[in-house]
């Protein structure tokens, strides 16, 4: 007897140094690199995408398929980044505990905008057919019925109750701080949960992430000062919430935020923006085509931004090198 209660005791005291870490898995590497800071030296999360493919498209491999499967708590964007992601995350084991970024009542989002002529709203067209499902809009090659699409263009609501995949909302919500910030304090509170005993670690650690961020929002600022005046054409229109958050005026993107394939209409209505602004330089991004930049761009200046770290190491600084080095590439290319 009196060595059973030995043991238990023995069991309860090892049993909470050897606490068990949470298997965690992160959708895209902007987020990994989140996670990672908060769980420091505990442990390294597992990145499902990786940062050089495009989350708006993408097939799992089988052992990222099988990464998911073994995890116990997810943190991913949601369906308006990677739609073709839905499916298998709502059909895993009960064990996991799945936070979808996007969804949480805390995060600041910005309406996805069916225009790529952003100060043109009533201007642009609203060149894919509704009614067409995702993988027809990725073959879209820009023919139109005239008549439909003008009773599109009466129809056109805003998206709120869209049909393609992409939600209400722009899905790239990562590029602003403040959301980053207040995502540290979620998976640490997430991580906390699971795994109390180290819960310490992991609030000090999201703090010390969410000063760091200000520390990066700070330098870019700096960075971009002189360029506030100057206005941009980008690849998709994934920057809004970096174009907010810090003042920059982006005039145009190729590709609406689902980063679907534009249409011819849609190229000659963003050439027509670029002489008629004086834009003076088009963003190219690393997992698209730089044919297509190329083609609009003419003489411009070119440049690239990376908004997933595909050209950064995966790391808990990945996070800053990715806003930091967007905020250079809009600085040089001005
Ligand atoms: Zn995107």
């Amino acid at each position: 007897m009196k060595y059973l209660s030995a043991s238990i005791i023995f069991f309860m005291t090892t049993g909470h140094v050897m606490a068990n870490i949470p298997k965690v898995v992160t959708d895209i590497a902007p987020i990994h690199s989140l996670v990672a800071r908060v769980m420091g030296d505990l442990g390294t999360p597992k990145l499902l995408i990786p940062a050089n493919a495009t989350p708006h498209e993408y097939a799992l491999r089988p052992s990222e398929a099988e990464s998911l499967q073994e995890a116990e708590l997810i943190f991913w964007m949601g369906e308006g980044l990677t739609p073709w992601l839905e499916r298998t995350m709502t059909n895993l084991p009960k064990k996991a505990d799945v936070v979808e970024l996007l969804d949480l009542p805390e995060t600041n989002l910005l309406p996805f905008r069916q225009t790529t002529l952003f100060g043109h709203h009533q201007d642009d067209d609203h060149d894919h057919d509704r009614t067409k499902d995702k993988s027809d809009l990725y073959k879209e090659d820009g023919h139109q019925d005239d008549a439909k699409h003008e009773k599109e263009k009466a129809h056109h609501d805003g998206g709120s109750d869209d049909d393609h995949g992409h939600g209400a909302h722009d899905p790239h919500a990562w590029l602003s701080p403040d959301n980053a910030k207040i995502w540290l304090q979620v998976i640490a509170q997430k991580l906390s949960q699971m795994d109390p005993d180290h819960q310490a670690t992991y609030l000090a650690n999201a703090a010390e992430g969410q000063a760091e961020i200000d520390q990066t929002s700070d330098d870019i600022t700096k960075i971009l000062k002189p360029v506030m005046n100057v206005k941009y054409v980008v690849f998709h229109d994934a920057y809004q919430y970096f174009e907010q958050s810090f003042g920059i005026s982006v005039s145009g993107a190729l590709s609406l935020g689902d980063a679907s394939a534009p249409s011819p209409s849609r190229i000659e209505k963003i050439q027509h923006l670029i002489s008629q602004e004086g834009i003076t330089c088009v963003l190219a991004e690393p997992q698209y085509n730089p044919k297509l930049v190329a083609a609009i761009s003419g003489n411009l200046k070119t440049g690239i931004l990376d908004p997933l770290g595909a050209r950064i190491k995966t790391e808990p600084k990945l996070f800053h090198d990715l806003l930091r080095n967007m905020a250079k590439s809009f600085a040089k290319c001005a």
